[in-house]
């Protein structure tokens, strides 16, 4: 019995131990197995990717209040429009913008039952304004009017928004009494003309849904803001939202608008191109500010075609529709004089009559000047240094002035030649024979090219009594006619 006591109470230390033991054991067993748990877990997160520990923590992003461009990181330059000081703290504005125009996705369609648009235009009344536009105004479209600022757009606007029926005019920049005394001196007596001067993009876009106008104006794009974006009005940010809204209010209800936006002569930041995609119709109004002539070019079209251009005249009665722009700008040509030659350029479909003017005189010291003024002046120096070469008139000595009149910009190669013969007529002080007109590309082996639509240009020529000379060769023509 004792024996067995003894082996019991032996037994029971013996299992103690056991126990003690293989707790131990089994603990550690345990401990590894969940830590090789925790690093299997671990490295099946890092293989699926960065897996967000703390969902709910707010993502802040850096936006830059010129461009709107956004960065993960503050910079104290933004890397993509360079502006300095420009990055500010927000907290995800996209979300926003992309919640308001969330909708259902469209089912898509076979060509068959798909109906044809025909879009329908509204005349203006200002001709070489609709002639541009391909016919007129489309209902629930979006322009873009471009133009250096003071170049005339407030005042073909105004005369637009006298011609169409229930017009709203929103006055960004000038007061409602300053709007008024321009419609008075165009004469505008639209009596369904609204004005209002608005700055706010909110207010814009209420006072649009509820007056439901034909056709509103507003100007300009620059002015006008948002204020849930941090920025000044004329941010690229702002411009863009603003342009943005207004196109989703004016599709839903219908509305035609006009929106205004300055470029500025330094190609800007915050301008109208960056608007192009968006709209439906780009407009530019172009001329020299110290001539009276303006040409409206169609830049961009989804109603028509885009190589129009309107021709306009300044007058105190407003923008007058220059119905033969040849005679323009021919108005103070001097057949005599050497160093003036007729080109025959070509605006959009149109042909027109220009008057080109060089003069050449010797130089006096060092390096010879060339200036041009509506032309390229890369353009010109290759055009002295084909004469130069093929034509053996020397101009290595000889300042040359170049001068497209009546404040036209061309870039047309079909001036080349009249720009070669007027130098070489102020080279030789002789002039170019009487109602004489050239137009031609010339090539640096000095042949003379062909251009395009060159039978318009004949026929405009022989309208207005002007002979064109046709030659295959700049030196052969210049023995001909000088
Ligand atoms: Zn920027």
């Amino acid at each position: 019995m004792t024996v067995f006591d003894t082996s019991k109470d032996c037994h029971s230390a013996l299992m103690k131990t056991v126990f003690e033991t293989s707790k131990d054991c089994l603990l550690t067993v345990a401990r590894t197995m969940t830590v090789f748990a925790v690093k299997k877990k671990a490295v099946i997160i890092n293989q699926s990717g960065r897996k967000n520990m703390n969902p709910k923590k707010e993502k802040t992003i850096f936006m830059c209040t010129n461009c709107g461009n956004e960065f993960l990181t503050w910079s104290g330059k933004c890397s993509v429009c360079g502006e300095w000081n420009s990055l500010k703290e927000v907290q995800s504005p996209k979300s926003k913008v992309q919640n308001r125009n969330a909708k259902l996705p469209e089912r898509p369609q076979s060509l068959k039952e798909i109906s044809l648009e025909t879009a329908k235009k509204t005349a203006t009344g200002i001709g070489e304004f609709d002639r541009v536009l391909g016919g007129g105004l489309v209902g629930g479209s979006l322009l873009l009017f471009a133009g250096e600022p003071g170049i005339g757009k407030s005042t073909l606007l105004a005369q637009i928004s006298g011609k169409i029926q229930n017009t709203l005019y929103i006055s960004a920049e000038e007061s409602m009494g300053q709007v008024k005394s321009r419609l008075d001196r165009l004469g505008v007596t639209n009596q369904t003309l609204k004005l209002v001067a608005e700055t706010d993009l909110d207010n814009i876009i209420e006072t649009i849904s509820s007056e439901r106008p034909e056709l509103v104006i507003i100007d300009s794009i620059q002015t006008i803001a948002s204020i849930d974006f941090p920025s000044t009005a004329g941010s690229l940010i702002q411009v863009k939202e603003c342009a943005l809204r207004i196109q989703q209010v004016i599709k839903e209800l219908g509305v035609t608008a006009i929106l205004v936006g300055h470029v500025t002569k330094g190609g800007d930041v915050a301008g109208p191109r960056t608007l192009e995609h968006l709209v439906d119709v780009v407009l530019y109004l172009e001329g020299e500010r110290y001539h009276d002539g303006r040409i409206l070019r169609g830049i961009k079209n989804r109603f028509g075609a885009t190589d129009e251009s309107g021709i306009f005249q300044i007058t105190d009665k407003g923008l007058r529709e220059v119905k033969n722009p040849s005679e323009l700008f021919l108005s103070e040509h001097q057949d005599s004089a050497p160093g003036n030659a007729i080109a025959v350029t070509l605006e959009g479909t149109r042909p027109i009559l220009v008057e080109v003017q060089a003069l050449t005189v010797a130089t006096n010291f060092g390096y010879p000047k060339r200036t041009a003024s509506g032309y390229d002046l890369n353009r010109l120096n290759i055009i002295i240094a084909i004469l130069t070469k093929r034509a053996n008139i020397n101009l290595s000595n000889h300042d040359v002035y170049l001068n497209i009149t009546g404040g036209l910009k061309v870039s047309e190669p079909a001036l080349d030649l009249a720009i070669a013969l007027a130098i070489t007529s102020s080279y030789k002080n002789k002039p170019l024979p009487k109602k004489s007109c050239f137009f031609g590309e010339l090539g640096l082996a000095g042949e003379i090219r062909k251009v395009m639509k060159e039978d318009r240009r004949l026929k405009e020529a022989k309208n207005l009594g002007y002979v064109t000379f046709v030659s295959k060769n700049i030196s052969e023509l210049i023995s001909r006619v000088l």
